[in-house]
């Protein structure tokens, strides 16, 4: 939904093929739903009257090989004549990947998944703090070994439903863990994310654990990143990031794009931090990108460029958006960098000079040759940074706009002043 929070509705199998012609319903006031299940209300959308049709996507509907029995089809939403729901976030991805598209260009990519694993536990009076899966140390074979079932489990399968992984490993967070993916075409970066996300849950639970995708699990300490990898490929399948005569190897093309997002990155960021314990985690020093610079293999850089290894390079060559939490809606965040992105190869952009350093050791005249800014510290201020973006209402339409300030102000209110821990935990287990 709006707030980042994966719904589901279940068919049996033989109900399938109708569901892809006619759809299952859903209410049009999820689209204001906040993380916490209260509704909000937008301009365009209120109130228990009217339907949406879900419908499932049967190219991309993937059997769930830790779920035996089950698979998982991601969804657009239409109204009941079969027009499009101006606030069906994954709708707004493809048409404007489709944009890109209709301009020459592809576009490759993948989510990277940082989660918690633990125990969770429950008292007389509610519930614990939960038992982390791992103490580390950060990238430990000690923490892997702590795992190594549940590793084994979740690899196995990835290979099976054809996701593929990449990489696994203990992260630097208490019962952190991170996977990544190969990167694949188009909408499939952010149908592929909730099919991670799923088979995560669903071996943890198979292991008693649960997995924790929320921005921040421990107060304090560093939190869940899901880092958007992007590369834009021409019509001949040449990788517009790499053998360019821009910076790092860039083309002109690749420069304009990147240079779009680098734009935008204050307006972007209500949506890729959207939640109020998102700050807890954008925040210097985190590696979490709090920055809106961009530089190569700089890890608090918002946008961090990578050449990949010599030779690879044709093929590795990519922008990673930093700058996002686990609490961000896949598609909402993939449509609204791609629109940045679109809207900077139609303004020609160019990057500045890289930022090569921690922008946090900077002093104040290097940092403003170099126009560091940092990102919004707050989803108040994150909200008005948005509000201001002509660019992102007119990608993403008055309705969906408009309903995704509505959650994000309610969220704000609610939530802006509580005390970190309590924030912390109200959140942990909603994404
Ligand atoms: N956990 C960090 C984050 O919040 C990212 C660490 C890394 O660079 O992988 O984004
Ligand atoms: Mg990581």
């Amino acid at each position: 939904d709006t707030a980042g929070v994966t719904l589901v509705k279940t068919i049996p199998l033989r109900r399938f093929e109708e569901a892809v012609r006619f759809g299952v319903g859903l209410s049009p006031v999820f689209s204001v739903f906040l993380f916490d299940d209260n509704i909000t209300s937008s301009p365009h959308i209120h109130g228990p009257v009217g339907d949406t049709r879900l419908m499932p996507d049967p190219s991309a509907t993937v059997p769930l090989a830790a779920s035996p029995g089950w698979a998982l089809a991601p969804v657009d939403q239409v109204d009941q004549e079969g027009k499009e729901y101006p606030a069906c976030p994954r709708t707004f991805a493809r048409t404007t990947i489709d944009r890109l598209g209709a301009a020459g260009f592809e576009l490759r990519g993948g989510y990277e998944v940082e989660f918690f694993l633990g125990r969770r536990t429950f008292t007389s009076d509610g519930e614990g703090d939960p038992v982390p899966a791992h103490n580390g140390p950060a990238y430990g074979s000690i923490a892997l070994v702590d795992v190594e079932p549940f590793a084994t489990s979740l690899i196995r399968a990835f290979e099976a439903q054809g996701t593929g992984v990449m990489q696994f490993h203990p992260e630097y967070s208490t019962g952190q863990l991170e996977l990544s993916v190969p990167h694949v075409p188009g909408i499939s970066i952010a149908d592929t994310n909730l099919v991670v996300r799923h088979t995560i849950r669903a071996v943890a639970r198979t292991h008693g654990f649960a997995a924790s995708f929320a921005p921040v699990v421990w107060a304090g300490l560093v939190g869940n990143g899901a880092h958007l990898h992007l590369s834009v490929w021409d019509r001949r399948g040449r990788n517009l990031f790499d053998r360019g005569r821009g910076p790092e190897g860039m083309t002109r093309e690749a420069e304009a794009f990147t240079a779009g997002i680098l734009d935008a990155l204050p307006a972007l960021t209500a949506i890729t931090a959207p939640s109020v314990v998102s700050y807890q985690r954008l925040q210097p020093h985190r590696w979490s990108g709090p920055w809106a610079v961009w530089g190569r293999e700089n890890r608090e850089a918002a946008l961090r460029f990578i050449t990949g290894m010599v030779g690879s390079r044709a093929q590795a060559a990519n922008l990673e958006v930093k700058s996002m939490d686990p609490a961000a809606n896949p598609y909402l965040a993939l449509g609204a960098i791609v629109a940045a992105g679109i809207d900077g190869l139609e303004r020609d952009l160019s990057v500045p000079e890289p930022v090569l350093d921690d922008p946090a050791d900077l002093d104040e005249q290097t940092r403003q040759r170099l126009g560091v800014r940092q990102l919004p510290a707050s989803l108040g201020e994150a909200i008005k940074e948005l509000e201001a973006s002509s660019m992102l209402r007119r990608a993403m339409g008055d309705v969906l706009f408009d309903a995704f300030v509505a959650t994000r102000r309610a969220e704000r209110d609610a939530y802006e002043d509580m005390d970190p821990e309590e924030a912390v935990r109200a959140h942990r287990w909603k994404y």
